[in-house]
């Protein structure tokens, strides 16, 4: 791709890798799909009949660039009885919009920020969008953190570390020590911590635990899509240091001006609905993934999200996903979240009978 048009930041963007596996599924008969990043629950009715009764009656304008404050007061609220009240919150179009806009709040070009390898897709783009250079820490075999390697990773030019625990794609989620260790280093070398919370409703075997608990100046990226089912509503919202909030919410108003208005009210509605039966539902197909793998595949436990990623079990990633892929089995070569090709990910984001299907075939290609 190339056209005198196009800015060099351009050549920042490569979303090759990922398409290409798409593009296979679209071609594909009868695919088994364990490569979505959604879930695959239905929106709650009592959240659509709310978006449904916002459009009706007539909220189908721009709100607030903030947000309605219903829902803006109602999760500051919730933001500041856990983190204390020195934080100020606004909606953002998605999790991603609120990335979009806290990397451009935060980082100067030739500033540093610091992600963690393996990393969602969008990372790397969004640091290089801001003219920032990103350092990774590899946290491979085990992704977990090593909070002496931040230390180390730390030069005068480090701005920010973007933190995402449970983790797309691993599915690892952090431990409170890490996760304390990580906010309190932040705090000591003036580092902005930024935790994309968006699957912190995912999380199977013990509470989620925020860096905002140990360190109230880590910048939260939150959102509706994952938890209730969402993603194409884009509805978020981020809480921190009020600064850089209005920061935030001023990039807003001069880029995505505001979040969908009608989905704005169902997000009210959203806050009381339990979603409990469908967290217990994914911790089961988690369940079913790792002992469906763990004697064939070499796969750190994932505590949360709806993702594992195991070790390609021969050839690169990118070489053993073309495998599963001729048996009609799409998921994703690591490379595509990473600087190796060695790992895959799954997503058990899919009904019990297609997981089985999927681990069936990866049990009969493990070996060569
Ligand atoms: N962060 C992570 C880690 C994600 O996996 C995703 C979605 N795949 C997002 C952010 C973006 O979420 P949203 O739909 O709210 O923009």
């Amino acid at each position: 791709m190339s056209h005198p048009w196009l800015a060099d930041r351009m050549a920042h963007f490569d979303s090759s890798g990922i398409r290409k596996v798409f593009d296979l599924a679209a071609k594909m008969k009868n695919p088994i799909n364990l490569s979505i990043g959604q879930p695959d629950f239905a929106v709650p009715e009592a959240i659509q009949n709310a978006a449904i009764d916002a459009i009706r009656g007539n909220k189908n304008g721009y709100s607030q660039t903030q947000g309605i404050a219903p829902l803006r007061e109602k999760l500051l609220e919730q933001a500041r009885r856990e983190f204390g009240n020195d934080r100020d919150l606004f909606i953002t179009s998605g999790t991603s919009g609120g990335l979009v806009l806290a990397m451009l709040a935060i980082a100067n070009p030739d500033d540093e920020v610091i992600v963690f390898d393996p990393f969602f897709v969008m990372y790397p783009s969004l640091v290089k969008l801001t003219g920032a250079k990103m350092v990774t820490i590899d946290t491979y075999p085990d992704f977990r953190i090593d909070v002496d390697r931040v230390r180390a990773a730390i030069t005068s030019k480090t701005k920010a570390i973007l933190f995402n625990s449970p983790a797309n794609p691993t599915g690892v989620t952090a431990t409170e020590s890490e996760i304390r260790d990580l906010a309190r280093l932040a705090a000591e070398k003036n580092v902005a911590l930024v935790s994309d919370e968006i699957y912190r409703a995912f999380i199977y075997d013990e509470p989620f635990i925020s860096p905002a608990k140990f360190n109230p100046q880590t910048i939260v990226i939150d959102g509706f899509s994952k938890g209730y089912g969402l993603t194409g509503w884009r509805l978020g919202f981020a809480h921190g240091p009020p600064e850089v909030i209005q920061a935030m919410a001023k990039l807003q108003q001069y880029t995505f001006v505001c979040a969908p208005q009608p989905f704005q009210w169902a997000g009210i509605a959203a806050l009381d609905v339990d979603m409990t039966p469908h967290i217990d539902d994914y911790r089961r197909k988690r369940d079913r993934i790792v002992a469906g793998l763990s004697d064939h595949y070499e796969l750190a436990t994932p505590g949360g999200a709806f993702y594992a990623f195991p070790k390609a079990p021969w050839g690169t990633g990118t070489e053993f996903v073309a495998a599963a892929i001729e048996r009609e089995l799409l998921i994703i070569p690591g490379g595509i979240f990473s600087g190796r090709d060695t790992h895959f990910r799954i997503s058990y984001a899919a009904p019990d009978a297609v997981i089985d299907r999927g681990i069936e075939v990866l049990r009969s290609i493990a070996k060569r």
